[in-house]
């Protein structure tokens, strides 16, 4: 599985993300895109983030929040940035912290040591360099390349929009023209371009790409951050080459082609991802405009979340050998992680996205990604093959499929795929394995209540649902939902309760991962003595949950009666929590004088309340 944390890395002081969110008003930000009109204490305004023709976001200026009643969005400034101007969180706060004037941290932007380039040398050179190889392949010095070029398939057009460049087969060809325009090794060195050449030949440096078809490497907002070379040589040892990563280049953070192709991907809010340059450039070329490449290197989750920006689902299109099989397998869990829905295409005749584009048309390979089955099925159908060969050997295919299920299992527990859809599984493997349904089911539930064990906190897996097209979770009917979410609506509207709840439940009692994540920040914050609503939506980790709390203080705050429903959910919540240590402890075989003092606790609370829906 996955790893949930350890990829947030907070680049303002929570301090400084507060001094923003404080010096900018939300009913002054929304005006600046949106006519607001008042509404009692609230003002309301036609939403940006769906087709809207009645007014349906309304702007709370006591709250600070915005929340749209037709598509779901919703959250606080930060969170209105990031969707209105598609940034990262980080992106938005330095957006709003410019918009107030208020001076970034020194420390957010690189330290500069003496000589060391800075970041926009960095870029100013990286971005001469793309131009120095682009007018190189359209000189007289890079006719035969970009012969070669066209007989790959490459149209001039696409050569001009990729700015696609020839390196020359010199030491330092690079290095002089970038001398004549004062960027010196030092910029060369870190911007990975020249690597240093041993102190026994002379020191100095050398120029990284030699005699290669460059593909430069763009970062989303359009500047070069590397490069990629494509060998054009036949005995080159390395077929492709790219830039190390540096100050630039943060590998697992950039996915090729995602500039380009962000509007498609926005629009179809579907992304393929492939594997290299020439398998993004020909499909886009070819009107297949959604496609990005992860250059080769596993996914990971950065680029999975970057994508989960764009997109809800996301078709890959892998090799079909065993390399990409087992990538395909790690990238399937990635993704159904981050609730993205993942669609597999096999290319036939082992071709890949490039040959099979130029050979058919992209008609043809819009129509392979169409047909792409849903990955547990692509997993499945892999592991038929598997059970096949398996033979008689029982222990191998019951390791077959488990490991089938644990899949499927996980997926439910990330939201991924629904209950009528497990059902559906279960009775297809059932069918398959010649077992009753039942037994599978069951199966299949035990490994699912070890799951959620399994998982102590989500990470960002709640992007991909909070995004505008995504609705927040439904209430839902299921009373232990209801309870956890009446517990964080009511102390959303009247953080003085907190104290009263404090010692009763805490966030491990959440279930739901996003109320999970919802109730650690409350708790984080009441048991400092501080629990302000304005500056819970401006943190970092709720503004990424925006929708959701916005509807909860709604919720909430429509409700009223927070006292009262607040004690009726959390003594539903003791009372289960009770029950739940009963049956664990029956299960581990504890004496039933335990279980007896146990039982004791869970009579007080009656077993059929329910959490109060209070008003009444
Ligand atoms: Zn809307």
């Amino acid at each position: 599985m996955p790893a949930w944390n350890g990829e947030r890395v907070p680049k303002f002081s929570e301090q400084f993300i507060q001094q923003v969110a404080q010096a900018t008003d939300i009913i002054d930000l929304v005006s600046q895109y949106v006519a607001l009109k008042k509404r009692g204490a609230e003002y309301a305004g036609l939403c940006p983030f769906h087709n809207d023709k009645n007014p349906s976001m309304y702007v709370s200026p006591a709250k600070q929040i915005f929340k749209c009643f037709s598509c779901g969005a919703g959250g606080g400034v930060f969170k209105f940035v990031e969707l209105h101007e598609r940034l990262s969180f980080p992106e938005a706060v330095r957006h709003l912290a410019e918009r107030a004037h208020i001076p970034l941290p020194r420390d957010v932007e690189a330290p500069v040591p003496d000589g060391t380039p800075t970041k926009q040398d960095l870029h100013r050179l990286t971005a001469f360099a793309a131009d120095y190889f682009h007018r190189t392949l359209l000189s007289p010095a890079g006719r035969e390349t970009l012969e070669y070029a066209h007989s790959r398939g490459l149209t001039d057009e696409s050569i001009q929009r990729f700015c696609i460049g020839y390196a020359p087969e010199f030491w330092d060809a690079l290095l002089q023209a970038a001398g004549r325009e004062g960027f010196g090794q030092q910029a060369l060195l870190a911007a990975g371009l020249v690597a240093p050449r041993d102190q026994d030949r002379g020191g100095g440096c050398y120029d990284r790409f030699r005699n290669r078809l460059i593909f430069p490497i763009y970062d989303i907002g359009g500047n070069v951050i590397a490069f990629g070379g494509r060998a054009l040589a036949a005995n080159e040892r390395a077929k492709y080459l790219n830039s190390p990563e540096g100050p630039l280049y943060d590998k697992g953070a950039n996915l090729f082609g995602l500039n380009w192709a962000r509007q498609a991907i926005s629009d179809k809010e579907q992304a393929v991802v492939v594997e290299g340059y020439m398998d993004c450039v020909i499909p886009q070329q070819a009107g297949v405009g959604n496609v990005v490449a992860n250059l080769g290197t596993a996914l990971t989750d950065r680029q999975v979340k970057l994508l989960g920006r764009y997109a809800k689902e996301v078709v890959l299109v892998y090799d079909a050998d065993a390399a990409g099989e087992a990538a395909t397998d790690r990238a399937l869990e990635m993704f159904l992680a981050q609730q993205l829905h993942v669609r597999v295409a096999r290319i036939p005749d082992g071709k890949d996205p490039c040959d099979y584009t130029l050979a058919h048309g992209g008609e043809a390979m819009q129509a392979l990604i169409d047909q792409a089955p849903d990955a547990l099925e692509y997993a499945w159908r892999r592991r038929q093959g598997e059970l096949e060969a398996a033979g008689d050997n029982l222990a191998k295919r019951r390791a077959i499929v488990e490991d089938f299920l644990r899949l499927v299992v996980s997926s439910s527990a990330f939201g991924a795929i629904d209950e009528v859809r497990r059902g559906q599984l279960a009775q297809h493997i059932a069918h398959v394995l010649n077992l009753p349904a039942g037994e599978v089911q069951q199966h299949m539930r035990r490994m699912g209540r070890a799951i959620p064990r399994a998982n102590p906190l989500p990470g960002d897996a709640q992007t991909a649902r909070t995004s505008p097209r995504h609705l927040p979770p439904a209430p839902g009917t299921n009373p232990t939902y209801l309870a956890q979410r009446h517990i964080l609506e009511s102390l959303l509207n009247a953080p003085d309760l907190f104290d009263s709840v404090v010692e009763q439940v805490g966030p491990v009692d959440f279930d739901d991962p996003a109320l999970r994540w919802v109730a650690q920040e409350v708790w984080n914050r009441g048991s400092r003595g501080h629990l302000a609503v304005e500056e819970l939506v401006a943190c970092e980790v709720l503004a990424e949950l925006g929708a959701l709390v916005a509807d909860m203080i709604d919720a909430g705050h429509r409700r009223g009666n927070h006292e009262q429903t607040l004690r009726g959910a959390v003594e539903f919540m003791t009372y289960r929590r009770d029950r739940q240590n009963m049956q664990d402890l029956k299960a581990t075989g504890m004496s039933d004088d335990v279980l007896r003092q146990i039982g004791k606790r869970c009579q007080k609370a009656d077993p059929r309340r329910k959490p109060m829906a209070g008003g009444s």
